[in-house]
């Protein structure tokens, strides 16, 4: 299957052409909602299968977004791709195709908001039954029921950064004939490839690392080809495709993938040890760090530690908004894995509608900050951190 040995390789020759349209080096953007044929013969030998053709119309497919397929599947390690407009409609989508009605599916705890929203408002109203535990695999175990049909998990989690026994969790999966899906938004294939480890389905947000210019919204699912196919006749019916332009900038992005993952693991381990010698944080959340309850888990399945790093700054939570502001490399909005750096408070951000107490429940502090360290200079991002630290 894989031609090429490293993920550079991969992300720059993997679905290319050797010559392009118009002689292009770089693959096209090929604006066309539609592919018309030649005659009505030729529809019919289509349709038989007699002649090999990949489009037919837009919202099955396009050139720019199978090249960039290509390479989405080949750096996951799997059979094949398919990319989405959105990371959440790679999530919705996905688990549309596969459940189905009073079905079981286990969620665990620290998901995206948006993922967790979809299980208990949309996948609850059509009678799929849900379960939303801690993301811990004997926690999963005692969940599963007789009709308990997908265990869904992200690895490492938001916003604190736990990471789920992946191998633990293919062992249970597979005694108890389960389907595994793992949103590994947070690591990337760069840091961890859970297909390696028999997870059946992989999710990504292109939107974060694999686009990596905070220009872009686009997700992906990565699979069996089999049950990819099942998921793409969902998508012609749903619609969530990827436009021309944004695979083509997904594309462009991916060339420097590997570089920017080395520089976002680099600058996220240096800046985590910083807030960790930082009298004033806390806590200090980042996978990376042997302080981290769950590092022994991450040494062995995750080749780098990304850079999302939080902490919890001495203080409440005026303090924390304070340092929030006082940043100024740093741009205050959600979102990571882009060349800036982003910093966010989940308590006046996504969780902002919850009351002190609710927020508590949910295991979301007021003191809690967000950093996406980006691929600046690690000197100039500590400067910043050490300046809004000194200025409480
Ligand atoms: C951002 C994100 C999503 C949603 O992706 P969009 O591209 O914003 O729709 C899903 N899961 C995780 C872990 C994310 O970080």
């Amino acid at each position: 299957m894989a031609k090429y040995k490293g993920d550079s390789t991969r992300s720059i020759h993997q679905g290319e052409r050797r010559i392009k349209p118009c002689d292009s080096i770089t693959t096209p953007v090929v604006q066309s909602s539609t592919f018309p044929f030649e005659n009505t013969q030729a529809i019919c030998d289509f349709f038989d299968g007699k002649v090999q053709r990949v489009e037919e119309y837009g919202r099955y497919g396009n050139f720019t977004q199978h090249v960039a397929e290509e390479k989405l599947k080949e750096l996951d390690r799997g059979e094949a791709a398919l990319l989405f407009s959105s990371g959440m409609s790679a999530v919705t989508t996905t688990l549309l195709a596969l459940l189905n009605i009073r079905s079981h599916i286990i969620f665990t705890s620290d998901c995206y908001k948006k993922t967790r929203q979809f299980a208990t408002e949309v996948l609850e109203k059509y009678q799929v039954d849900t379960s939303i535990v801690e993301p811990d695999v004997e926690k999963i175990e005692a969940a599963i029921k007789d009709n308990t049909r997908i265990i869904f998990s992200e690895s490492p989690t938001n916003p604190y950064l736990n990471v789920l026994d992946l191998k633990a969790l293919v062992q249970l999966a597979h005694r108890k004939k389960i389907m595994t899906i793992i949103d590994s938004t947070f690591a990337s294939p760069y840091n961890q490839r859970p297909i390696e480890f028999g997870i059946d389905l992989v999710i990504h947000s292109c939107t974060k690392y694999l686009g990596g210019h905070n220009d872009l919204i686009a997700g992906v699912a990565i699979g069996p080809a089999q049950q990819i196919e099942k998921i793409k006749q969902y998508q012609g019916i749903l619609g969530p495709i990827p436009s021309p332009w944004t695979c083509y900038l997904l594309i462009r992005g991916l060339k420097t993938f590997a570089l920017r993952m080395a520089r976002h693991n680099h600058n996220g381990i240096e800046v985590a040890r910083f807030l960790e010698g930082q009298k004033k944080a806390e806590r200090v959340h980042y996978p990376g760090l042997e302080s981290h309850p769950h590092h022994h888990i991450a040494r062995k399945q995750m080749n780098g530690y990304g850079g999302v790093v939080s902490f919890e700054l001495k203080g409440d939570r005026e303090a924390a908004s304070r340092f929030v502001d006082n940043l100024n490399l740093f741009y205050i909005t959600p979102s990571f894995g882009g060349p800036e750096s982003l910093v966010s408070q989940p308590a006046v951000m996504t969780y902002y509608e919850l009351d002190e107490q609710q927020r508590k429940k949910k295991g979301i502090k007021d003191n809690l900050v967000r950093l996406s360290v980006g691929l600046e200079d690690a000197e100039d991002l500590i400067d910043d951190l050490r300046q809004a630290f000194d200025r409480l």
